[in-house]
C-alpha cells in the first residue's frame, strides 16, 4: 500500500485539521506528516528572530504529540516543490494533502506542485482550515473584493455558518523516514540568546492555545469590549501567535465563542469575533494585494515625502529610548516579551510614521523581526492602516498623541511603569520631563510632539498638491 502525505505549514495542530483527518480517515496507519523549513523558494518572507523562535519550540510539541500519536514528524529543509517531490519518490505515496495558503509565493509553490502531481498520476488535495472564508468567497455586488472591514464583516456575518471543528486523531502512524534535527535549523537564538522573556510569557504549541483560549473565554471575556484598549490590564486573548502558527484554527476560536452564552457577556464576545474578523479582512487584502508588505496600497502615497531616519531617532524608536513613555513601554514590551498590545502598537507605528517621518515599511520590518505574531498579512495590513495608505485606513493626518492616549488609557500609569522601571519613581508619569528632577537614566523626548505633528501635516499637504 502506498502512503498518504500530508504536508503542514502554517497548520501546527492536530486538531481541526481537515487535511490530516482526511489522510487519516483513508489510512490511519499509513501516513506520513512532513514540515519543509523553506527558506529558498523565490519570493518565500525569511521568518524574523523572534516567529523562529516560535517555529522550533511549535515543532517540537507538534513532534511530540504526534509521537504519542504513534507517528513521526519529519522534517525537512529546501525548496518546498523540490523537497515533497523528493518525498513522493521516496516513499511512493500517491496521494499529498495540506491546507490552503494565501501568499502569492506559497501560492504559487502549491500551484506548482498539484500539476506536477496532476502529471504524474498522484493525486493533490487541498482543503479550507486557516481562513473562516476563503478570501475570494466574499465579494462586493459588482463582484470584487471589499476595501472598507465593516461591509465586509457583514458580508461575511451573512454567510452560512463556519464548519464545526474537528476532532484530533487517535492514531496515526505511518513508515518511519530520516528526519533533519529540528536544532540543526537554528532557529533558537545563541550569540546572545534574548528569548528569556519569551520563553516566560509563551507556551507555543496546540495545547499551550488550547489552554489560552479556554482561560480567556473563562475570565478575561468578560469586558473585553472595554478592556481590551488597556494596556495594563490583561484585556485580550492573547492568541495573536498561535493562530499564526495555526495551533488553533478560527473555526475552534469561533464556535468556542458562540458556545459562550452568557447574556452579560453578548456584547464582549461580539466585539472579540469581530477582532477576529480583522484577521480575514487583512488576508483577503494580502490575497488580492500580494505586495502589501512592500507597496503602498494607496499607489497616491507613493510620492510621500518620508525622512531618512538618523540612528540615533530609529534606535531610540527600537528599543524603547525616545522619551515618551507610552512608546518606550510599547517597544520595550516588544523586545522583551515578543509581543506588544494593541493600542501601543498603534501609537508606537503612528510616532515613527509621523512623528519621526521613516517611511511605513521601516516599522513593518522591525515588527516583523520582533513579534512572536509577526503574521504575513496583519503586520503590513496594520503598518498601512496607521499610515494611512491602506485600505479602510486611519487618515493620516490622525496623529495619535503618546501623551494623550497614556492619560487616557493608562491613567495610573501601571503600564508605562511595568516596562519602563525608571518611571516608577517619577511624579509626573506620563510626562516626566516636566518633573522638576528628571528620573534618572530615563531620556528626554527626541522630538517635540508639536513641532513633528505640524511637519507631517504639511507633507501630507504637499502629496495632496498643496
Ligand atoms: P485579541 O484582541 O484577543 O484579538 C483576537 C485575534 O484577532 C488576534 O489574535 C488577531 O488574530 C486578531 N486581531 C485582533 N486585532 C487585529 C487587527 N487589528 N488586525 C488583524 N487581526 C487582528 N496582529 C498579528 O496577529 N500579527 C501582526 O504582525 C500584527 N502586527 C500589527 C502591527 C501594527 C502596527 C498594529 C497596529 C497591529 C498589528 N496587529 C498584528 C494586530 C493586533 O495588534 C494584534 O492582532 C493583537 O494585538 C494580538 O493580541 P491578541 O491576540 O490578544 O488580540
Amino acid at each position: 500500500m502506498s502512503p498518504l502525505l500530508v504536508w503542514l505549514r502554517d497548520d501546527l495542530r492536530l486538531s481541526d485539521n481537515p487535511a490530516l483527518s482526511a489522510a487519516l480517515a483513508a489510512d490511519a496507519t499509513n501516513t506520513i506528516v512532513c514540515f519543509v523549513f523553506d527558506e529558498e523558494s523565490e519570493g518565500i518572507r525569511p521568518l524574523g528572530g523572534a516567529t523562529r523562535w516560535w517555529l522550533h519550540h511549535s515543532l517540537a510539541k507538534l513532534g511530540q504529540a504526534i509521537e504519542q500519536l504513534g507517528g513521526q514528524l519529519v522534517l525537512r529543509s529546501g525548496p518546498a516543490e523540490n523537497v515533497i517531490r523528493a518525498l513522493v519518490a521516496e516513499t511512493g505515496a500517491e496521494h499529498v494533502l495540506w491546507n490552503r495558503r494565501y501568499g502569492q509565493p506559497e501560492r504559487t509553490i502549491d500551484a506548482a506542485l498539484k500539476t506536477w502531481c496532476g502529471d504524474n498520476g498522484i493525486e493533490a488535495t487541498s482543503y479550507q482550515a486557516n481562513l473562516l472564508f476563503e478570501p475570494w468567497q466574499i465579494t462586493t455586488g459588482s463582484g470584487g473584493p471589499y476595501k472598507v472591514f465593516t461591509p465586509f464583516w457583514r458580508a461575511c456575518r451573512d454567510q452560512p455558518e463556519p464548519r464545526t471543528p474537528l476532532p484530533a486523531p487517535e492514531r496515526l502512524e505511518g513508515p518511519s523516514l530520516p528526519s533533519e534535527d529540528l536544532a540543526s535549523w537554528g532557529l533558537l537564538p545563541t550569540r546572545p540568546d534574548w528569548s528569556a522573556g519569551l520563553q516566560e510569557q509563551w507556551s507555543p504549541g496546540e495545547d499551550g492555545a488550547g489552554e489560552r483560549l479556554d482561560e480567556f473565554l473563562g475570565g478575561s471575556v468578560d469586558g473585553y469590549a472595554g478592556n481590551r484598549d488597556l494596556p495594563g490590564v490583561e484585556g485580550t486573548s492573547r492568541l495573536s501567535p498561535h493562530l499564526r502558527f495555526g495551533e488553533i484554527s478560527p473555526f475552534q476560536i469561533w464556535h468556542a465563542s458562540r458556545a459562550a452564552t452568557n447574556p452579560s457577556i453578548a456584547k464582549d464576545i461580539q466585539v472579540f469575533g469581530s477582532e477576529v474578523g480583522w484577521r480575514e479582512f487583512c488576508w483577503q487584502l494580502l490575497y488580492h494585494n500580494p505586495d502589501l508588505a512592500t507597496e503602498n496600497y494607496r499607489r497616491d502615497f507613493d510620492g510621500f515625502a518620508w525622512q531618512t531616519p538618523t540612528p540615533g531617532e530609529l534606535g531610540a524608536w527600537q528599543r524603547g529610548r525616545t522619551g515618551y513613555p507610552l512608546i518606550d513601554a510599547g517597544m520595550r514590551q516588544l523586545w522583551d516579551t515578543g509581543w506588544m498590545h494593541n493600542r501601543v502598537r498603534m501609537a508606537a507605528a503612528s510616532f515613527l510614521i509621523k512623528n519621526l517621518m521613516v517611511d511605513w515599511r521601516v516599522g513593518e520590518q522591525w515588527f516583523w523581526d520582533t513579534l512572536v505574531d509577526a503574521d504575513p498579512a496583519n503586520n503590513p495590513a496594520n503598518w498601512q492602516w496607521v499610515a494611512g495608505s491602506g485600505a479602510d485606513a486611519s487618515p493620516y493626518f490622525r496623529i495619535f498623541n503618546p501623551v494623550t492616549q497614556s492619560k487616557k488609557f493608562d491613567r495610573d500609569g501601571t503600564y508605562l511603569k511595568h516596562f519602563v522601571p525608571e518611571l516608577r519613581a517619577a511624579g509626573n508619569v506620563h510626562e516626566p520631563w516636566k518633573d522638576t528632577e528628571a528620573p534618572t537614566g530615563y531620556p528626554s523626548p527626541v522630538v517635540d510632539l508639536a513641532e513633528t505633528r505640524e511637519r507631517a501635516l504639511s507633507a501630507y499637504q504637499d502629496l495632496r498638491g498643496g
